[in-house]
């Protein structure tokens, strides 16, 4: 396997390690291959907010295998979770389910190109929509730490059709917009973006992406794979009270199994085939596995709705890494919403992936390597975000931070 992963952020390459290879996991532990443990906060980078092994969801996978992982045909276990999703997401209409975010990007911005009729995408740079051709453009995550920002191998013929400007940039935003307003198609952003370090949204910047879009006849798209059902059960849309045209989900709504989704106004998602003649399509899109998995967890967290728990308890965590930070000198800034949360080695929160770029590497390289060299797994990138779960109790939050004490107090 090229890099010995099947995804570029799991090696360690940008902080000068090896990935580390895990075998199980439990609440909010994860155990290598040598025996370790280690305090999870990548949570599969989403996924996890109940904390690995459920049993509720262990059990939902268990009782659906019996009944067959496949059927290649519909089930009323979909309909149960699209009605839950769009129980919470009421801009989600109508949905349609996939395999994976990468798919629900990309089926997003077919729709979007196949309604409007028009070929220009603006995006957000830094800001990350899985590995579709049209959206690696100065694209987030893995591309950003291997410092890749276009990836050889999509045709220029395709790249010319998306635009990338800066992120929470209004003035940038309207000049481009400006440009390639009549030939349109989409707007595609991350309203909190997990994919740049975690890098909230500015209301301001997101509501004029709104205005603007809807009086272009352009398909406002929030990329929601990352933060839907994990900042809150609205996701990001509901934090901010914009509604999109188009929704994509992922992460969170597989509980853990891959699955995408995308969704928004009936008459655009009415569009798609066997309705009208946008072409999408999957052969385990919905599968009754992956839907019992996000079932089970969309069940859960809607019955708890545990994201104010979940943020106050990154806010105690976070807060205690300022002091330890302040005390020796080194420039720290962090924020949080719900599930997720983000740290820097700067005095001042990033708003835009340039600010991210000039973090400090050095001190983040040193502290990530010994916080992992601990048991704390925290993202190996400062272009990811963090996760917290329900399984974060206060003797993990305690335990944390006294690691991360002993690393400062010896000096980084
Ligand atoms: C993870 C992610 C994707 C891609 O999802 P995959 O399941 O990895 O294909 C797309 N958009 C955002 C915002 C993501 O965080």
């Amino acid at each position: 396997m090229p890099g010995g992963v099947n995804s570029p952020v799991r090696a360690f390459k940008n902080i000068g390690g090896n990935p580390i290879f895990f075998e199980k996991a439990n609440g909010a532990y994860l155990y290598d291959a040598d025996g370790n443990e280690y305090i999870d906060y990548i949570g599969s980078w989403g996924p996890m907010i109940m904390g690995h092994s459920h049993p509720k969801i262990v059990d939902a996978i268990k009782r659906q295998a019996e009944l067959g992982t496949s059927y290649g045909a519909p089930t009323g276990i979909e309909s149960d979770v699209a009605s839950l999703i769009k129980k919470c997401v009421p801009s989600i209409e109508k949905i349609r389910m996939v395999n994976s975010g990468t798919e629900a990007t990309m089926s997003s911005i077919r729709l979007a190109r196949g309604y409007t009729n028009r070929d220009k995408i603006i995006k957000f740079d830094g800001c990350y929509h899985g590995h579709v051709d049209s959206l690696l453009i100065k694209a987030g995550s893995g591309v950003l730490t291997f410092g890749l920002p276009d990836s050889p191998g999509i045709p220029k013929d395709l790249a010319k059709h998306t635009l990338s400007c800066a992120f929470n940039n209004k003035e940038e935003f309207l000049k481009v917009f400006e440009s390639v307003k009549d030939d349109l198609a989409a707007v595609i952003v991350e309203p909190i973006a997990g994919n740049m370090g975690f890098v909230p949204g500015d209301i301001d910047f997101l509501k004029l992406l709104r205005e603007v879009t809807t009086a272009n006849g352009s398909i406002l798209i929030f990329d929601e794979v990352m933060s839907g059902f994990r900042v809150s059960l609205g996701g990001a849309q509901e934090v901010f009270g914009i509604v999109p045209d188009l929704t994509a989900l992922g992460k969170v709504i597989g509980g853990g199994l891959p699955v995408g989704a995308f969704g928004g106004k009936q008459k655009i998602m009415d569009q798609l085939a066997p309705l009208g003649p946008i072409y999408q399509a999957g052969t385990l899109s919905g599968n009754p596995l992956a839907m019992a998995a996000g079932s089970a967890l969309l069940n859960l967290i809607i019955n708890e709705n545990p994201y104010k728990g979940l943020e106050s308890k990154a806010a105690s965590l976070l807060s205690e890494m300022q002091n330890i930070m302040d005390s020796a000198g080194i420039p720290f800034s962090s924020s949080q919403i719900g599930g997720m949360f983000g740290f820097f080695f700067s005095e001042t929160l990033p708003k835009n992936i340039n600010e991210v770029s000039k973090t400090d590497d050095d001190i983040f390289i040193k502290f990530l390597n010994a916080c992992i060299g601990n048991g704390i797994y925290f993202a190996p990138s400062k272009y990811e975000a963090g996760f917290i779960s329900t399984k974060h109790t206060d003797l993990e939050i305690e335990k944390t931070l006294t690691i991360i004490k002993k690393i400062i107090n010896k000096g980084i």
